[in-house]
């Protein structure tokens, strides 16, 4: 039989707006020149965008599934668009939550969150790992990097942790930590680690947290009910590297690298979602590292949401940004 994520007739990859508020020192530098963008707006219709610019020359409408502004909270994202797609995961289905955008736009805000406001990270686990007390089940979590095409671990120690692929196309970490949950507070503390480990870098570095993919990523095991056969499910809850314009990063040879992979597996990305939700037969996951790695988890019966990240300042990074996570009108 064909696999399940390549009969091209799976869920649709949700994309939703999320447009941070403007921070303090933004708002006191008055007339900054950094802003290039006069308003994003809700557009014509209920789920629909509009990003201008001063001048009005420049006005773009995107389709998106689901807006949210400035005044939404992480605990609102995470009751529309995050606990919804969480049964699944106790139905034997894998899932993923993207957080998108260019770098200040908000992504580790929305996954990682702060003491008051905990993101979708936090938020996912804790009403997993109720549920899953619940159903008798147990979850287990493992956070990486992609960093350049490798994989390095953020649990325990940092290692590169070797990509295995077989025949099928399934992927194996060697040797990557895979960690049970006790209890909350547990991964609490596991989590906090392994996001002091991702700020750290590599040797060469001191950080590369805004130039890499952040996977945390989610095991559920369950008991099937009449087969007593243990199945898995997996959620990927996914900070990923900034898609800013990386001619503007820097032009020595290591950016340049960094910056053409983060370009290149960014486009693969958003080529995956394009294919899926336009139910095309052919779905490209194996043009980069994390669409191989992603391929169990994206498109099929998966579900999936990705939220694209908005700096309300600036109106090319917004178009960015949505030309590539949104279909454009
Ligand atoms: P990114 O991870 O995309 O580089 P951050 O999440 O670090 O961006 O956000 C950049 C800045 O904006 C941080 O100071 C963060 O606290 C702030 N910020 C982002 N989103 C929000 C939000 N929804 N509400 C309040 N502050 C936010
Ligand atoms: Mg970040």
């Amino acid at each position: 039989p064909p696999r399940a994520n390549e009969t091209g007739n799976g869920h649709r990859v949700r994309v939703v707006a999320r447009v941070r508020p403007f921070l303090a020192e933004e708002i006191q530098v008055s007339g900054n020149p950094g802003h290039d963008c006069t308003s994003i707006s809700k557009g014509t219709e209920e789920d629909s965008l509009t990003i201008s610019t001063e001048t009005a020359s420049r006005c773009e409408e995107y389709k998106v599934d689901a807006c949210y502004g400035e005044a939404t909270d992480n605990a609102e994202v995470f009751a529309n668009e995050v606990q919804p797609i969480l049964q699944c995961l106790f139905e034997g289905r894998n899932a993923t939550v993207f957080a998108y955008g260019a770098t200040g736009s908000g992504k580790t805000h929305t996954m990682q969150g702060t003491e008051t406001d905990p993101g979708l990270m936090y938020r996912a686990v804790k009403s997993i790992f109720k549920s899953a007390t619940d159903h008798g089940c147990t979850v287990a979590i493992s956070y990486y990097e992609v960093y350049m095409d490798r994989c390095y671990d953020l649990l325990e120690t940092k290692n590169e942790v070797p990509v295995l692929e077989d025949h099928s196309g399934n992927i194996q970490f060697r040797g990557l930590a895979k960690i049970e949950i006790k209890s909350v507070e547990e991964f609490q503390a596991l989590l906090a680690e392994g996001c002091a480990r991702r700020r750290m870098g590599s040797t060469v570095l001191n950080d590369v947290s805004s130039r890499s993919h952040g996977v945390l990523a989610v095991t559920v095991t369950s008991r099937d009910a009449t087969s007593h056969v243990l199945r898995e499910a997996k959620l990927n809850l996914i900070d990923l590297a900034g898609n800013e314009d990386n001619r503007k990063t820097g032009s020595d040879g290591l950016r340049l690298a960094e910056s053409s992979q983060i370009n290149q597996s960014l486009f693969a990305l958003s080529n995956v979602i394009n294919a899926l939700n336009a139910n095309d037969a052919r779905v490209p996951y194996r043009d980069s590292k994390l669409t191989r790695i992603l391929r169990d988890s994206l498109g099929g019966t998966s579900r999936s949401v990705m939220v694209a990240c908005l700096n309300p300042g600036s109106y090319s990074e917004a178009a960015k940004t949505l030309s590539l996570a949104a279909r454009s009108r």
